[in-house]
């Protein structure tokens, strides 16, 4: 969605200590420098490329001359079209480009470098372009200049074509830093090396975003919705990030600073604190156990479940596989990843969500088989997004579930819909999971005998609304609390400008969790929740009173929400849960809630 760009604020005396606020996402306090994303015109990254890497890196150049010259060869065409002495002129120049894309010196020379000194493309042509450039000038003749400056155009051409994946930027941050850019889309995010990266902040963004989810579970503390923050910073600025207050402090006094340290430490404790829960159950005061699983995007947040003692893997987000690259990945390579993921939790369930492309989260290697640019429909957010797009798709449907069924010999495995709406596409995809199973064992490729248990997001309220439909014909629900909000109150999750108004509490959004969670009841199917309410404890008594038995989250919230459920009593939160379901104003609700956990006892560890 195009936005309109924020006058320009008067910019305070530079040095001064400044307080932005936005949506404080992920919490954790990063005292670091600023690394400012400037989109329209981003620098050349400078990084080595590992041995190993060095063909691949040599194969970027490659394409990113083939795309240049299919651009030129475009122009030209267009150029055709001029008036003739025009086309002519523009001819040759494009021309004397062309050439210098095949092969010419300049080609050769970046080639080498990225060979001989494990130089990344972008930065092996900026320095060719340099010192060819510069040698023409040196001559003095006009002519040879005019030449350069031929040379330095198709340098930039290239370096652009190089980064029109973006992606290769976002990898390689400086250390020690905070990001600060206008919008980070999910699959930017889910780039982000928090070894580099301390914290990041956004002007865009809303709380329950797939950026700010990205966040919670690489554990990196960000702020997004900021209005004003790209044109107050600049690269290099001293920052203070509080991600829980949703505060970012600009050159801070040395005070300040010493208060941010003294809590980044008390929050630290709080952390090894909680810790030690990792072996305790999930039960509650008078004996009832509760299922916690993790929410990972990719199996590289498969230790952080273990860290906290996650019982499963209660949803994986594995549209997070096609992003950040040029092709879809193929049958084989999606069959690594579930095995990764699948081998890695050592027999725990893995709950395998099928693409949920669409929204927010786009794919642009999937542009090929699906046509269409998705992004461009007239609403995202109602359009092909989730089951919708694997089911007009039968070859990407049937790949990916040819993977999920081959990944499912190596652990216990179900495969979950998103975004369903109506019976019929849990039939069609019921029907589609057969075939292809059949399929593959006429193949005889090593599949499990029996299929694994299918079940459906419930995250539309039309969904919800029918759960007992949806219950006859799924083996279990999964509650997308994040989705079922934004589609019951019409507030987009990811827009900071309507982020007051999005209310997991509101009495709309509890009673379509309810008739959900007894729906399943009445169905004998497991219903979890893994919208992110089940991440947070202050949701936790009602979410258990209304029957809620398991629940999935991002790892690093995991601890809080166990230590909350070993606190309370079943009984004395369904109680509650009776009072609030009568209840009209979200505000009151909330009351409720919070005077029901103020009078908890505290169970300390
Ligand atoms: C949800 O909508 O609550 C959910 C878990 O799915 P996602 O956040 O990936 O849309
Ligand atoms: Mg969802």
């Amino acid at each position: 969605m195009p936005r309109m760009k924020n006058d320009r604020a008067e910019s305070p005396p530079p040095g001064r200590e400044r307080i932005f606020q936005g949506l404080g996402v992920a919490p954790g306090i990063a005292l670091g420098t600023a690394w400012v994303s400037d989109d329209t015109a981003p620098s050349t990254p400078e990084y080595m490329i590992e041995i190993d890497g060095l063909a691949a890196e040599s194969q970027r150049l490659k394409d990113a001359v083939a795309l240049a010259t299919k651009q030129l060869r475009k122009l030209k065409v267009k150029s055709q079209s001029l008036p003739p002495a025009a086309a002519e002129e523009l001819g040759y120049l494009l021309d004397a480009r062309l050439q210098m894309l095949a092969g010419s010196r300049l080609i050769r020379t970046a080639d080498k470098l990225i060979a001989e000194l494990r130089l990344n493309a972008e930065a092996a042509v900026r320095a060719t372009v340099a010192e060819i450039s510069d040698g023409f000038a040196r001559m003095g003749d006009a002519y040879l200049a005019a030449r350069g400056e031929d040379v330095r155009e198709v340098g930039e051409r290239l370096i652009r074509c190089l980064m029109a994946t973006p992606y290769v930027a976002l990898k390689h941050l400086p250390e020690g830093c905070i990001l600060i850019a206008t919008d980070l889309t999910p699959a930017d995010t889910a780039l982000l090396d928090p070894k580099l990266v301390l914290g990041f902040a956004t002007e865009q963004g809303g709380k329950e975003s797939h950026t700010a989810i990205m966040a919670r579970s690489l554990g990196v503390p960000a702020i997004l919705g900021i209005a004003h923050l790209v044109e107050g910073l600049k690269t290099g600025d001293p920052i203070i990030l509080d991600g829980h207050a949703g505060k970012l402090i600009v050159h801070p006094t040395p005070e300040t600073r010493d208060r941010y340290e003294a809590q980044g430490v008390a929050l630290k404790q709080e952390r090894k604190r909680l810790s030690r829960l990792r072996d305790m159950p999930a039960v509650t005061l008078d004996g009832f156990t509760i299922s916690l699983n993790a929410n990972i995007e990719l199996p590289r947040d498969l230790e952080g479940a273990h860290r906290v003692g996650a019982e499963g893997v209660g949803l994986l987000r594995t549209e997070f596989l096609y992003m950040n690259r040029d092709q879809a990945p193929d049958e084989d390579e999606q069959y690594e990843f579930l095995r990764e993921v699948v081998d890695g939790m050592d027999g725990r369930l893995v709950t395998i969500r099928t693409i949920d492309i669409g929204g927010d989260k786009l794919a642009p290697a999937l542009r090929e088989q699906i046509g269409e640019p998705i992004e461009e429909a007239p609403n995202p957010a109602l359009g092909v997004r989730g089951v919708r797009l694997s089911l007009a798709h039968p070859r990407l449907f049937e790949t990916q579930l040819a993977a999920i069924l081959r990944a499912a010999v190596h652990g216990p495995v179900r495969i979950l819909l998103p975004m369903i709406s109506h019976i019929g596409e849990v039939h069609q995809a019921r029907e589609t999971l057969e075939r292809v199973h059949k399929r593959l064992k006429r193949r005889k490729v090593n599949v499990p005998e029996k299929l694994p248990p299918l079940g459906v997001m419930i995250e539309v309220p039309g969904a919800a609304l029918s759960a007992d439909g949806l219950a006859a014909v799924s083996d279990f629900f999964a509650i997308g609390t994040n989705d079922l909000t934004m589609y019951t109150l019409a507030i987009d999750r990811g827009d900071e400008r309507v982020a007051a108004l999005y209310e997991p509490l509101h009495p709309a959004v509890l009673r379509l969790i309810q008739f959900t969670v007894e729906a399943g009841l009445r169905y004998r199917i497991p219903v979890s929740i893994c919208g992110e309410i089940a991440g947070d404890p202050r949701f936790v008594p009602l979410l258990l009173g209304i029957g809620v038995r398991e629940l999935s989250m991002s790892a690093p919230k995991l601890p809080s929400v166990k230590e909350r459920i070993r606190a309370l009593s079943l009984t004395e939160a369904s109680r509650r849960a009776r009072t609030i379901m009568d209840q009209a104003d979200a505000k009151r609700i909330g009351e409720l809630l919070d005077d029901f956990i103020a009078n908890l006892g505290v169970h300390s560890v």
